[in-house]
């Protein structure tokens, strides 16, 4: 294995509280960073910084730990430009939504499916993005749901089995075959590649009730929980995430009382929310301040979707945070490296100390204040990747 030393940092986040200052993102100023094959093996003072096999001189930049997207679906064929287009236009659009990206995701074969993943996962990454989960839901077959979870896994290893999507256009009929189906046939053909299972709970999608029989199901074959909550209208997802221990209860703009309490007491769901989404829809933004206020564990992600958010950029997610939903630049930047992290249960990422995964952005600004401040500016100059520096 090789080692580099990145040193004359000015500003590196570590969010680790006992290696520096600033609360939970344990800033370092004047820092420097040993990486050791893909492994962070020093982090600390550049004055006090060990020799290396080679050496990498930041020239004053910020560095952070990789970004932790957490939630995105990008196991899809074809495009809904025309739609975005008349929505932001004030046209009516009737065409079908997720349906139009479930016919032509059903058409696509293997290889414009992997393709196309492959591409935004680069596209995430060059802006500094190192872990990234991303699910199924545009088949809504054993056999499309199946076939895109092993492409998935081929690429990451954060996938969700999310059959329960919208019920298949085949089921309008009778949503109660197509749950049967959901946590019968189709969870068998997916569980082997998937680590997480998902459900829209959502008027005109998936109920409570459903909800349930789907993440349940899904846990009895080894898949964690997480869930598309409380996005469109008040409902019963949040409470239900953390009644079942999800992971994340992702979206969270319509939250009561009862669920902002369920979530500041959770033990083990983190509230993910997803601005892109707001943002392209032009919808009311989740109230993070609220949620960050009684104590709630808060990750950002980008929800990279053809349909309402299709963006695969952190930095432009940590602008809105900042601007829309009452998060400061710190608790924006944490949320979407160690937030994300913990919504993904996942140790070795997020966080840049000793022993964790190689994965560093190195941005063109002395802090990580700027990327709220300087929204839109492409300030990520280089990123690691498992110790590699990524191709820009
Ligand atoms: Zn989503």
């Amino acid at each position: 294995m090789t080692s580099t030393v990145i040193t004359n940092i000015r500003t590196l986040v570590t969010n680790d509280p006992a290696l520096g200052d600033g609360g939970p993102l344990g800033l370092v100023e004047d820092a420097a960073v040993v990486l050791d094959g893909d492994r962070v093996a020093w982090v600390g003072r550049a004055a006090d910084a060990p020799a290396a096999d080679s050496a990498y001189d930041a020239e004053g930049r910020a560095a952070l730990p990789g970004f932790v997207d957490s939630h995105s679906h990008l196991l899809f064929g074809g495009d809904r430009t025309a739609e975005f287009n008349a929505r932001m236009s004030g046209r009516p659009y009737t065409a079908g939504g997720i349906r139009t990206t479930v016919a032509a995701t059903r058409e696509a074969g293997d290889d414009e499916l992997a393709r196309n993943l492959r591409r935004f996962l680069d596209e995430a990454r060059r802006q500094g993005t190192t872990t990234m989960e991303t699910k199924s839901g545009y088949g809504l077959t054993p056999e499309q749901e199946s076939r895109a979870l092993r492409v998935a896994a081929g690429q990451t290893d954060e996938v969700t089995y999310m059959g329960a999507h919208i019920v298949a256009p085949e089921y309008a009929d009778d949503p109660a075959a197509y749950v049967d189906l959901v946590t019968g046939p189709m969870l068998d053909a997916c569980a082997p590649y998937a680590r997480w299972v998902d459900v829209f709970c959502e008027k005109g999608a998936f109920d409570g009730d459903q909800a349930r029989a789907v993440l349940t199901a899904g846990r009895a074959k080894g898949l964690v929980p997480r869930i598309h909550a409380n996005q469109l209208s008040p409902g019963p997802g949040v409470r239900l995430a953390v009644e079942l221990g999800a992971a994340s209860a992702d979206h969270c703009t319509h939250l009561g009382d009862a669920d902002v309490d369920a979530l500041a007491d959770a033990e083990e769901t983190v509230a993910t929310l997803l601005p892109g989404c707001e943002f392209s829809t032009r919808a009311v933004y989740p109230d993070a301040r609220r949620l960050l206020d009684a104590g709630a564990t808060v990750a950002l992600s980008t929800d990279c979707n053809p349909g309402s958010s299709f963006t695969s950029s952190m930095p432009f997610c940590v602008a809105i945070a900042v601007r829309e939903m009452g998060m400061t630049p710190d608790e924006a930047v944490w949320s979407a490296t160690a937030g994300g992290a913990r919504a993904l249960r996942r140790t070795d990422v997020g966080r840049l100390s000793p022993g964790a995964r190689a994965d560093l952005t190195l941005l063109d600004a002395p802090s990580h204040v700027h990327l709220a401040y300087r929204p839109g500016v492409p300030l990520t100059t280089r990123v690691w990747h498992r110790g590699t520096p990524v191709a820009m």
